[in-house]
């Protein structure tokens, strides 16, 4: 049952591309969740970025109001942040989630990225 579907979270320092930057994933890709439950299990679905939002919702009871205090589970992570801050923690530290603009510039925040579309000039 072992699953070598999204296997980049050892270090990338073999990299031979030509590409400087760390690579960086999209929310159209798909994830596996690795929300840990106890015994050292984790859930393992598999979903694209855009549903792992509602997927921490539904299925790990991430919500209500948004300044309340959670527990990160992926991964067994332990970091307590708001649910609003949890998301954002999730697709970036976890996912990796990048938000890039045409122009090659990426953001760690969509609504960074929304902000410099209407300045960016290949638009
Ligand atoms: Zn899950
Ligand atoms: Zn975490
Ligand atoms: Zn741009």
């Amino acid at each position: 049952m072992s699953s070598h579907f999204y296997n980049c979270s050892s270090n990338g320092l073999s990299e031979s591309s030509t590409a400087p930057v760390p690579r960086a994933h999209s929310l159209a890709e798909m994830f596996q969740c690795m929300w840990g439950y106890p015994q050292g299990l984790h859930c393992n679905y598999l979903l694209r970025g855009h549903n792992m939002s509602a997927h921490l919702h539904e299925v790990h009871g991430i919500h209500g109001s948004e300044k309340s205090r959670v527990e990160c589970k992926w991964n067994h992570c332990g970091q307590e942040l708001n649910i609003e801050s949890l998301l954002r923690h999730v697709e970036l530290i976890h996912m990796r989630i990048a938000y890039s603009c045409d122009c090659g510039e990426t953001f760690s925040r969509g609504d960074t990225l929304d902000t410099h579309k209407k300045h960016c000039s290949s638009q």
